[in-house]
């Protein structure tokens, strides 16, 4: 007797609703609407700067799943069925050849999101595209109805894919638990005025208090750059305001040996070989320590000030600023989900994949990771789940 096709809507065609279009595709009892207000992949095109940076090249899962400062455990199991050789496949597949910078970020030949987006899309033609908003979902036995702002339909599983930036409440309605989301990978505004400093990059910075290092960018604002959205990352959860403070020379232990081998330098010109000039002379006004001295009239009193002020720089740090790729930490309980399905544990028949759940991973490819991942599971998981209607 002929199987009934099971009717599967995913809401959201973002990355991680169209790659679980792409693992649903060639099933043959399946038959899969995507609802997107807008274009499908639209969010695609402005990743990695436009070149898409879709993974990272690192191949050990338990090492992969270190760079989510949400959702590390709930990934390892994840990750054990579709990590970083999986996704190299998966874009083999798709037809996209991909390159790996020395940073580690993979990326296409072709440098183009919109290659990406392309090949997905050619990938995916089974799959119905309604281009309506959703706006309620009603759990009606075990099927679901999902009004849109000009229709209704009616789905055998829904997979809900909406990314990090709205929906939540639709789902909460149903009775599914949501961990308050928070910005990610954002600038910071702080409480100190440093337009001064602005566009000054201070490269190998440490943060005291998570012991990260990288490039710190002083801004309109504040400060953002890579270290900065790596901290905003770990710190999302904090409230405001908190206090951030940064080694700007780590490496910069035989101070007073460099004052004693150059007593006739200016004290700004010995910093500026560690700092940019603007910033060395914004520590030494801070300090109130007049930029022209000399290096063999600074006692050990105001050495140690401008070591502290070097090794300590402390920042107050009042709110988010969304720059760059933010991300949203929080999202669907990470509790409330089966690792091994993507199938909520509170409502039946609805899975979840990408950025809508309660994961977010720093820059460097390993969001879009995050989506292919979850995808891939949650597509496998509904195909099992249905082997035993
Ligand atoms: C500027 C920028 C650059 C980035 N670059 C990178 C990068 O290079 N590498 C990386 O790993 N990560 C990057 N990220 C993060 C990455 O883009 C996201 O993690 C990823 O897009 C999440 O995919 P998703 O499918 O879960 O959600 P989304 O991409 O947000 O897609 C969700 C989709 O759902 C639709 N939708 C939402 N609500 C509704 C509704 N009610 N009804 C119908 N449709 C709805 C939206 O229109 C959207 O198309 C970047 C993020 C930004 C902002």
């Amino acid at each position: 007797m002929a199987q009934d096709l099971c009717n599967i809507g995913i809401i959201g065609a973002g990355p991680a609703g169209c790659c679980c279009a792409y693992f649903l595709e060639n099933n043959n009892n399946i038959k899969v609407s995507l609802i997107d207000y807008s274009s499908p992949l639209r969010t695609i095109l402005a990743t990695g700067g436009g070149r898409c940076n879709l993974a990272n090249s690192e191949f050990d899962f338990k090492e992969l799943a270190k760079n989510y400062p949400r959702g590390e455990k709930f990934l390892l199991s994840v990750f054990s069925k579709f990590a970083t050789a999986e996704t190299l496949e998966l874009f083999e597949n798709l037809g996209i050849e991909t390159y790996s910078q020395d940073n580690g970020r993979i990326f296409p030949i072709s440098n183009s999101a919109k290659e990406v987006r392309d090949k997905f899309l050619e990938n995916i033609k089974a799959a119905k595209f309604i281009r309506e908003k959703a706006l309620r979902i009603e759990k009606n036995g075990h099927k679901f109805k999902v009004v849109t702002d000009m229709n209704s339909y009616i789905f055998d599983k829904l997979i809900f894919s909406v990314g990090g930036h709205a929906g939540y409440e639709m789902i909460k309605r149903i009775g599914v638990t949501i961990i308050e989301p928070k910005p990610s990978l954002v600038g910071l505004v702080t409480k100190e005025k440093l337009s001064d400093l602005m566009g000054i990059s201070v490269q190998n910075v440490t943060n005291n208090e998570t012991g990260m290092s990288g490039d710190i960018l002083f801004t309109h604002f504040g400060i953002s750059g890579p270290l900065v959205y790596k901290v905003s990352s770990v710190k999302a959860r904090e409230s405001f305001p908190y206090t951030l403070s940064f080694d700007l020379v780590p490496d910069l232990d035989n101070f007073q040996e460099i004052l004693n081998n150059n007593p006739h330098k200016f004290i700004k010109n010995i910093l500026s070989d560690y700092l940019p000039n603007r910033f060395a002379e914004y520590i030494l006004k801070c300090l109130n320590i007049n930029p022209e001295l000399k290096s063999h009239r600074i006692d050990g009193k105001t050495r140690d000030k401008i070591l502290d002020k070097i090794h300590n720089f402390s920042l107050n740090i009042k709110s988010t600023k969304a720059d760059g790729e933010t991300v949203t930490a929080g999202g669907v309980s990470l509790d409330k989900i089966n690792p091994k399905t993507m199938e909520s544990k509170e409502v039946e028949g609805l899975y979840f994949c990408g950025e809508v759940i309660d994961v977010d991973g720093f820059c460097g490819g390993f969001n879009l990771q995050n989506c292919w991942s979850t995808a891939y599971v949650c597509a496998e998981g509904l195909k099992d789940n249905l082997q035993y209607l």
